[in-house]
């Protein structure tokens, strides 16, 4: 980048938003899980969406490639810099431009901590649904520039499906203003949507307008041990009927993993005397008296034989450290070790004949590792992790990744599923996109990002294959 091209990003976004210290920008060069390396010299740290437009102004004008970061909290090299690309870290543009309780929507920059916005509506008395393990340092516009899921989907959607406006800088500078709260607004093509999931790639996410609900009188939140996938699918069932659709989290983990949770995550309490094959955490909030047919629901459950036992959260405390043995799946693998990652959909009806499919699929290839599934059941989306064998050499184990990935992933193409279900595509899953997608689908991502962003400056090298 010449020295001309470097001033005038400096006077775009003045000295406080610029960054060539080595130092400062180390830490957005790698990634949580520390499988992506990157390589940036060039920091900007804009505060205002006319700053973003200013930088893309002059990025479009002079062919500089861009690469967009707040939380950095994505797991597909996504929001990583690798050839020396501008780094445009919106984590500065991070006010909270209005919270309407009347109209319960908020607008927020796109650097707000996802959980500073959910304190924001919890103080004007509403619910942002939107929740993840990352919220405590991902942002609003990574979870809507990757459309993120997590643990409410099942109740309320993805964020896609919590998001009324957007406000988006375009590859040249210009500002697309669709900050509408509005509830219906069907006035041709809903544009939005395509900066949704888009990982930066067709224009920068500044701000958002989301969607908030009552804030619920009662959560329900128990713990429960089960024979197998088909009896909590059939549990989920028997309370989403009791209660009126009222479970807003339902989530899965094998044994292997409860036991990585004990063994290495401190505080942790098995809930129970004996192991079970499965465990689920399954919560339900509404109005007050939820409570009676949540709980006697799972009486009935239990005395039918689709749990073996159960556990009721009776305060905040006992519930926090139910959701703990949950939120702690990925940090107690971590600490055991080296994995192979998949976050995986199929119907939800499919999932147990995909966990069993995909474990003997795998099982060919790596006889001694260790699977571990795990995530949101309710959602048909499972996290389907390789852990390695506790004696397998980390090195060669992890260099098998692309070569399981497609092991599970063609698995998951004959059950009509997804290969990535909410972590998005980044460098990792290019080529599965490639592979997985058909013709005519890749035909019209290429023509929309060649329409959008028509000199390829708007995080190139993610997302869309060559
Ligand atoms: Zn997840």
């Amino acid at each position: 980048m010449n020295d001309e091209i470097v001033a005038r990003l400096r006077a775009a976004v003045g000295p406080r938003g610029f960054t060539e210290d080595p130092a400062e920008i180390a830490p957005h060069l790698e990634e949580w899980r520390s499988k992506y390396k990157g390589r940036a010299t060039l920091m900007l740290k804009p505060t205002t969406t006319a700053e973003v437009s200013a930088v893309l102004a002059i990025c479009n004008e002079t062919r500089t490639p861009v690469v967009p970061q707040a939380g950095n909290t994505g797991l597909v090299g996504g929001q990583i810099p690798f050839d020396g690309e501008v780094l445009l870290s919106l984590s500065r543009l991070n006010r909270i431009r209005a919270v309407d309780a009347a109209d319960a929507s908020m607008i927020a920059e796109a650097g707000v901590i996802l959980a500073t916005a959910q304190c924001a509506a919890n103080d004007s008395g509403l619910l942002l649904p939107l929740s993840l393990a990352a919220e405590g340092s991902c942002t609003i516009g990574g979870t809507i520039s990757t459309n993120a899921g997590g643990v409410n989907v099942l109740r309320y959607g993805m964020a896609r499906e919590q998001i009324l406006g957007l406000e988006v800088v375009l590859a040249d500078g210009r500002v697309l203003d669709l900050l509408r709260t509005l509830r219906k607004d069907n006035t041709g093509y809903d544009l939005k949507q395509l900066f949704i999931g888009a990982e930066g790639t067709l224009g920068i996410v500044t701000a958002a307008a989301l969607k908030l609900f009552p804030k619920p009188a009662t959560r329900c939140t128990a713990f429960l041990a089960v024979p197998d996938v088909n009896a909590a699918l059939t549990l989920l069932a028997r309370v989403q009927g009791a209660t009126g659709s009222l479970v807003n989290a339902f989530e899965i983990l094998p044994l292997i993993g409860m036991e990585f949770v004990l063994k290495h995550i401190a505080g942790t309490v098995d809930p129970f005397r004996t192991p079970a094959t499965w465990y689920v955490l399954c919560e339900a909030s509404g109005a007050a008296g939820v409570e009676a047919v949540f709980e006697a629901a799972l009486a009935t459950a239990l005395s039918d034989g689709l749990a073996s036992d159960a556990v009721i959260a009776s305060s905040e405390t006992q519930r926090a450290a139910l959701w703990k043995l949950r939120e702690s799946m990925s940090e107690a693998q971590k600490k055991e070790g080296p994995s192979l990652k998949h976050d995986v959909s199929v119907p939800v009806s499919a999932v147990a004949d995909f966990i069993a499919k995909s474990i003997a699929a795998v099982k060919v290839a790596l006889p001694s590792a260790r699977p571990v599934p795990f995530g949101h059941l309710g959602d048909g989306n499972i996290h389907f992790n390789i852990q390695a064998a506790k004696d397998a050499d980390m090195a060669s184990f992890l260099a098998r990744w692309d070569e399981i990935a497609r092991v599970v992933h063609d698995v998951v193409r004959d059950f009509g599923g997804s290969f990535s279900a909410e972590h998005g595509i980044g460098v990792m899953k290019r080529a599965d996109l490639a592979r997985y997608k058909s013709p005519v689908e890749l035909d019209l991502m290429r023509t929309l990002k060649g329409s959008l962003d028509p000199k390829n400056i708007l995080n190139p090298g993610k997302l869309v294959p060559e």
